[in-house]
């Protein structure tokens, strides 16, 4: 996943009940719907992991 501002690498980033996506070099965050399309099977993964441990 790449940063649509500065092509930095995106990571999950969970704070409390949310769960965002960031930029590791511009720290720009950005919800998971507005990055939706974008999502690659890795950062599925990581975000189904993150979704059971919130819901459990
Ligand atoms: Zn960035």
């Amino acid at each position: 996943m790449q940063c649509k501002k500065c092509n930095g690498e995106l990571e999950v980033a969970r704070s409390c009940r949310r769960v965002r996506m960031r930029c590791t070099s511009c720290k720009e965050e950005y919800q998971i719907h507005e990055v939706a399309n974008e999502l690659d099977d890795k950062t599925v993964s990581i975000l189904e992991r993150y979704t059971a441990i919130i819901y459990d």
